[in-house]
């Protein structure tokens, strides 16, 4: 048997050229040989990291035949993969990864007629919620809900039989899989499904397996774990079953549940057959509150046996992480029966579901009968209302993600995090193991499947320190402990690197074997996924880490502040230590960028922004993960080669991170929905300005960025206005300009203006003194796009104000004040990286809002990217007080509206609209949770009805879509949702803050967009 080579990381080459050159010419798909892009996939969501020798994104299955063809050949290691979300390590290795999610994903046949029998056959890079949105209008699901349903596969669900949180109802993977067909390592197609019909290879396989298994029975009944939360190893059981709840109806043997937990070691999927449920057409969840955690445990056993289809636990860490999230902190408070209150200390969230409502909220009241019995009575909060209780899910699946966001190098580390033991013995084991993590100096946080005796837990350990040392001890504690309650050590997540030496463990030396066994009679060359399952390394082989102790950061000077990130936390009372004291040689770069975790959130199609380059090319490369992977192996020195050297002391001004940044659109989509909070956006500030160092700035750079400095020259010179928006009708002109600058002829550009804000008859701007005296007063910052561009929107709100009896000081330097030029955020700068310029800028206009905002004066603005620089990167250039000040008071006009209707100092009586009202929210907006101001306003309107377009970013952003290599994917991105909701409501009035946005709209669907202040203001 193959055994695995130590550690290759960055020191192994990739894939010899031949070979390389060879898989090129015969597949279709992109084969990724360069250290970046293996690094992209040298890691998991575990704690892992090993390069693959290479990778292929396979456009088909002949595709996949070539590479397991190339791999006989040349005896490399072939290594399957999906959305990488694994928490083991079982994506990683010293292999030809093959990622399936890009293309290999279709539905292939289906027969939905009768409910009860639905099955579907898909392709194993189909995501689990894109199966589900296609079953739905079917009444069916694929029942097997793990948390990560939004990006993981079903051939990754069922290479790790992964189970969902309604397990109990449904069961795992294993007993939702009819059928598997799969090459196996030596490229022959086998189909694996009822073994009574098995014929030919698979027949020859599965016999072999039973005889061994027939042999082994006495030492399966001992050592096989009875719960049905066990992933460990291969399913023996099929053969002689020991699970709860059995693999099939009539205990029939399915071969495929062979394959099923196989962790891509003993065939790689083509096609899998697939059990489907009917949807639940009502649910209902009672939330119980407990003030003690171990109550919450031993409540459990006696709440199951109310029939629930789900039983998840939330305990206090993740409920005070919840609570810091704006994300999420609304949606929590909802849970508990006190939303001040400090004592609780666990919840549990349990779920009714069936065909009719009434017996729901039966269940809820018997639900609330039964903790009174067990002595809590009103501890249960009752959802009975979807909304609600979707809402509350997504905090209970962002859980462990939300951990992660704990700042420093300590972490939750996934190793026992899934152990599984009889319910009557919760509440003891989970003390118990808490008083090992006490022992050991660390503590953990618990959360998910209680229903079935599976509770997640993570002890924070620094995995560059001693944390391996903790790992191993804990571990054998952990281990004595589920020997003790004979559970199954290995419960939901796989085995992969991180559990594979626990599997002689759990079984015994003899099953051991057999499985050694079984892997050469399928596998005899070892070439699928070597390392996992069968001849695993170490738990704690510190030479696998991402962060082994010789992981060492370039000493680099940051543009921005980072010092928020250079912290470290104590394990125990995660108390963060004071900001710069971290040790961070990049003075927090380095830490802020290590936040992600890789648990693959940011691979979503459906709500919200993040990550819309992702979204358009499927590419892990356009991917927030992709992006973080590839600055922490920058910026760690993994990645650099005589090709691409960067000078010391700009380690991400490299090609290979241009490449990733090219489409991030600095959205700040991740800034908000990524768990860790990555920060994108500000790190391509950081990228750009280490870039443009090296490589200098283009003329399209400079016209982008001092557009707000030759703005005013260009508006005043008379008919040089007119002569600048030739462009725009002159194609010849456009080509030119494409041609010398980058700037696509595709675009017409904003048009230039001879009357502006600036030059525009006077309206009456409040002085300071007239704002002093007034108790309703405002400062209205007119930025460069606004005032030269759009006057007519910043007219609107000046008109929409002061006739709501506000006093509107207009923000304009004063004769005494050294910056004499329109104010402006910087943010043109910012994006083409020339940061100390944004920075004389923003401190100009910080220097003269301060006085205002210390007097409590809000500072209202129209464009939010202009406006949200004062909220965020402001905060991160070194400003001081004055940035935070003034951060505290600006705020987007529906904000500053919103909030004085609140507090009935904004009462409009608006016109009825003739139309109804559609609302693009931009990115910013969105980032910064400025969306539902906009659209309370907007309700105010009678009939208005105000809706939000459900859309990622317009993909304008900024100057991004006038890009000639970029105009593209900007079109493809305003494609995915914006454009098409516009176009189908003809009718309505679209409103759009963002300039770019407007650009967007007119140019891809010929409608005018309107900034919410005009739409206000015509309605007065
Ligand atoms: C935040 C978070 C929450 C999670 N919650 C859950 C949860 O609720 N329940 C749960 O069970 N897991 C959970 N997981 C673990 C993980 O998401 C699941 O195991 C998921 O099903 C893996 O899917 P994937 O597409 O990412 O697979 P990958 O990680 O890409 O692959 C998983 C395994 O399948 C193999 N494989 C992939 N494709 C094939 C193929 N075509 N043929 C053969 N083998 C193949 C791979 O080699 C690998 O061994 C969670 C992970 C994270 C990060
Ligand atoms: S960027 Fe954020 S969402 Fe994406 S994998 Fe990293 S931590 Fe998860
Ligand atoms: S800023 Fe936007 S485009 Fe860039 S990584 Fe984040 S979500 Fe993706």
């Amino acid at each position: 048997m193959t055994k695995i080579a130590p550690n290759p990381s960055f020191t192994l080459s990739s894939l010899p050229p031949e070979i390389s050159t060879k898989l090129q010419q015969q597949v279709e798909g992109e084969v990724l040989v360069d250290g970046a892009s293996r690094g992209r996939y040298a890691t998991d969501a575990s704690i892992y990291q090993q390069f693959p020798v290479a990778v292929l994104v396979p456009k088909s299955a002949e595709d996949i035949e070539v590479a397991l063809a190339v791999a006989n050949e040349s005896g490399i290691p072939v290594l399957p993969r999906g959305g990488g979300t694994s928490q083991c390590g079982q994506t990683t290795g010293a292999a030809l990864v093959i990622d399936n999610s890009k293309h290999f994903r279709k539905i292939l046949s289906s027969d939905l007629s009768d409910p009860d029998h639905a099955t579907v056959e898909v392709e194993p890079g189909m995501v689990l919620d894109h199966l589900n949105t296609h079953l739905k209008p079917h009444g069916l699901w694929y029942p097997v809900d793990v948390s990560t349903a939004a990006q993981a596969t079903i051939g990754g669900m069922a290479g790790n039989n992964s189970c969902g949180s309604r397990s109990i109802a449904y069961g795992n993977m294993v007993h939702n899989v009819f059928g598997i067909d799969a090459w196996l390592a030596d490229g022959e197609l086998a189909s694996f499904g009822a073994y009574s019909e098995s014929t030919g290879r698979t027949k020859v396989l599965g016999d072999y397996v039973k005889h061994l298994v027939d042999d082994l029975k006495p030492e399966i009944d001992a050592h096989w774990p009875k719960v049905m939360r066990r992933v460990a190893g291969y399913n023996l059981d099929v053969f002689h079953p020991q699970s709860e709840l059995p693999y099939t109806l009539d205990n029939s043997v399915n071969l495929s549940h062979l394959l099923v937990g196989s962790e891509g070691t003993l065939a790689y999927f083509k096609s899998l057959t697939l059990k489907l449920a009917r949807l639940p057409k009502h649910k209902v969840l009672g939330v119980v509150n407990f003030a003690s955690f171990y109550q919450a445990m031993d409540s459990a056993q006696h709440i199951v046996k109310l029939g629930p289809t789900a039983v998840e636990l939330v305990d206090r860490t993740m409920i005070d992480l919840s609570r810091n999230n704006p994300a999420f902190r609304k949606t929590i408070e909802t849970a508990l029966v006190d939303a001040n209150a400090k004592t609780v200390d666990a919840i549990l969230l349990v779920e009714f579901s069936g065909d009719e409502h009434a017996p729901l909220l039966q269940k809820l009241q018997d639900l609330d009968a039964l903790m009174s019995d067990l002595g809590l009575p009103g501890s249960v909060v009752m959802m009975p209302d979807a909304a609600m209780q979707k809402n509350l899910w997504e905090v209970r699946k962002a859980g462990l993600n939300i951990m992660m966001s704990l700042k420093g190098d300590g972490k939750p580390v996934s190793f026992i995090e899934d152990c599984a033991v009889p319910l009557e013995h919760l509440a003891d084991y989970t003390q118990a193991l808490t008083e090992v993590f006490r022992k050991h100096g660390t503590r953990g946080t618990w959360y998910a499947h209680a229903s079935v005796g599976t509770l997640h837990v993570r002890p924070i350990l620094d995995m560059r320190r001693d944390g391996a040392l903790k790992m191993r001890a804990i571990a054998e504690e952990a281990a004595e402990l589920v020997r003790k309650y004979k559970g199954a050590f290995s419960g939901e997540h796989g085995d992969g690197l991180c559990r594979g030496e626990w599997i002689s463990w759990q079984f015994g030396p003899k099953i051991t074997e057999a499985l050694a066994k079984i892997k050469t009679q399928f596998d005899p060359k070892g070439l699928l996924n070597p390392g996992k399952i069968v001849n695993p390394p170490k738990m704690d082989d510190s030479a696998y880490f991402r962060y082994p102790p010789s992981y060492q950061v370039i000493n680099v000077q940051p543009k921005l502040d980072w010092s928020a990130w250079n912290v470290q936390n104590n394990p125990v009372t995660e108390a963060v230590t004071a900001a710069g004291t971290g040790g961070d040689p990049a003075q927090g770069l380095a830490k802020a960028i290590e936040m992600c975790n890789n648990n693959g959130h940011c691979r979503k199609f459906d709500a919200d922004v993040m990550c819309p380059s992702y979204r358009i090319t499927r590419n892990e490369k356009d991917l927030t993960r992709g992006r973080a992977n590839t600055l922490r192996l920058a910026i760690s020195g993994q990645i650099s080669n005589t090709s691409d050297r960067p000078p010391a002391h700009l380690p991400l001004a490299t090609h290979a991170v241009k490449e990733v940044m090219d489409l991030c659109v600095s959205c700040k989509g991740c800034k908000r929905e990524c768990p860790t909070g990555v920060d994108m956006a500000k790190m391509k500030i950081e990228y750009l300005a280490q870039y443009k160092e090296r490589f200098g700035h283009t003329l399209r750079d400079r016209l982008v960025a001092h557009l707000p400095n030759y703005a005013p020259i260009i508006a005043r010179i008379p008919g040089l206005p007119a002569l600048m928006n030739l462009r725009n009708h002159i194609p010849l002109l456009a080509k030119i300009q494409e041609w010398l600058t980058g700037i696509s002829a595709q675009r017409s550009l904003p048009v230039w203006k001879s009357t502006h804000f600036w030059n525009q008859a006077p309206l009456p701007f409040a002085s300071p003194e007239e704002l002093a005296k007034s108790d309703k007063r405002v400062v209205l910052f007119a930025d460069t796009f606004s005032a030269y561009f759009e006057n007519e929107n910043l007219q609107a709100a000046l008109t929409l104000l002061q006739k709501s009896g506000y006093a509107v000081h207009v923000a304009q330097p004063r004769k005494d004040e050294k910056e004499q030029k329109p104010f402006c955020c910087g943010r043109t700068y910012l994006a083409s990286g020339m940061v100390n310029k944004a920075k004389t800028r923003l401190s100009a206009l910080i220097n003269h809002l301060a006085p205002y905002a210390n007097e409590g004066i809000a500072i209202v603005g129209l464009e939010p990217s202009c406006l949200f620089t004062l909220r965020d990167e402001a905060l991160t250039m070194g400003l001081g007080e004055s940035a935070q000040v003034v951060s505290k008071q600006a705020q987007l006009l529906e904000e500053f509206l919103a909030s004085e209707h609140k507090s009935n100092r904004f009462v409009p009586r608006f016109k009825a609209s003739a139309q109804p009202i559609l609302v693009h929210g931009h990115c910013h907006q969105k980032a910064f949770a400025a969306v539902s101001p906009a659209l309370e306003l907007l309700k105010l309107i009678p009939n208005a009805n105000p809706q939000l377009i459900e859309s990622s970013c317009c993909g304008m952003a900024g100057s991004f879509g006038y890009e000639v290599e970029h105009i593209e994917a900007s079109k493809q991105m305003a494609e995915l949702s914006l454009l098409p909701s516009i176009r189908k409501e003809p009718n309505a009035i679209v409103v759009a803050d963002g300039t770019s946005c407007r650009h967007q709209i007119a140019d891809g669907a010929s409608r005018e967009a309107m900034h919410i202040a005009r739409v206000l203001e015509m309605h007065l």
